[in-house]
């Protein structure tokens, strides 16, 4: 909801246009929400491995300033950091930079998903503040690498917030007595970065130690493996994600490792596995094991 009613308050005249990467989270897993409900036009761009967008393309495709009565008019483009169908790839600042100037010379405003940015900042050494220096709006996940339970913020200008808060309130997200919620919200901020730090270096770890299995079922590269993702590639046809998926959640009387590992199958014949402040050094550890009696 962070991200739709905050669509929804940048593009607050019919007509208006977003563009959104072909591999956003906005695009891909939010029910074409900003269409569906905010009737706002979506434009989509390639989203590279890195989640980040050619600028040419970018520039090729923002609406004329003055457009004919035929066409939306372009009013806002979203960022995503780090980049969840990219596995948690953190966009370098020079690319988020670079949007915001050209956005922002044609008068287009630039929201930033940052659903995972503290695991951005954390990785990058970047404070939060900075990344979204230049954007005209950021919304946070407290439930996802942060660690609290339930909750989500929206930042941005005073007069964006009050159109979000409308939105909030017509699409049903209105809470009374939410602030014993965003108290566990507060505490979890405080302590994240500690523990995100620990989910990265533990994803390293674990990414660097499937890789040097050496095996031909799974494959990893370890390069891309920036925060608290890991994706998997399974080139053998032999052994399908969706094998290795059903097989971590099976724990059979013989396997030497008893733990039930979760993962998500995802596109491209690939394995999404996701580390979290729930997780121990002892848990990773045992996952690994798992992975290595089955992989070899
Ligand atoms: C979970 C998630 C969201 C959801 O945001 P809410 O404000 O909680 O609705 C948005 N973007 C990304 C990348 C996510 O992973």
């Amino acid at each position: 909801m962070g991200n739709l009613s905050s669509v929804m308050a940048h593009c607050w005249t019919r007509g208006q246009e977003v563009m959104v990467g072909d591999q956003s989270h906005i695009f891909v897993y939010e029910q074409g929400g900003i269409s569906q409900l905010g009737g706002v036009h979506v434009s989509t761009l390639t989203t590279r491995e890195d989640g980040t967008f050619d600028l040419e393309q970018v520039v090729n495709k923002i609406r004329s300033p003055d457009p004919s009565c035929h066409e939306p008019q372009t009013a806002l483009i979203c960022l995503e950091n780090s980049h969840n169908r990219c596995g948690g790839r953190v966009l370098p600042l020079l690319f988020i930079q670079k949007i915001c100037a050209l956005a922002h010379n044609r008068g287009i405003k630039v929201h930033m998903d940052g659903a995972r940015i503290v695991n951005a900042s954390v990785q990058s050494g970047i404070p939060v503040n900075e990344i979204v220096k230049e954007c005209d709006s950021v919304s946070i996940c407290l439930s996802k690498g942060i660690g609290a339970p339930v909750g989500s913020i929206v930042a941005g200008s005073s007069e964006f917030i009050s159109r979000v808060m409308r939105c909030r309130k017509v699409l049903g997200g209105g809470m009374r007595q939410a602030g014993v919620l965003a108290a566990a919200g507060l505490v979890a901020l405080a302590t994240a970065r500690e523990r995100i730090q620990k989910d990265h270096l533990r994803a390293q770890k674990l990414a660097q130690d499937i890789y040097n299995l050496n095996s031909d079922l799974i494959t990893i590269n370890p390069d891309a493996v920036e925060t608290n993702m890991l994706l998997l590639n399974f080139p053998s046809s032999r052994f399908t994600s969706q094998q290795f998926v059903d097989r971590m959640a099976l724990v059979k009387e013989e396997d030497p490792e008893q733990v039930l590992v979760k993962a998500s199958t995802w596109f491209g014949n690939r394995v999404r596995f996701v580390l979290h402040s729930d997780l121990s050094e002892d848990d990773v550890a045992s996952a690994f094991r798992k992975i290595q009696s089955i992989a070899v």
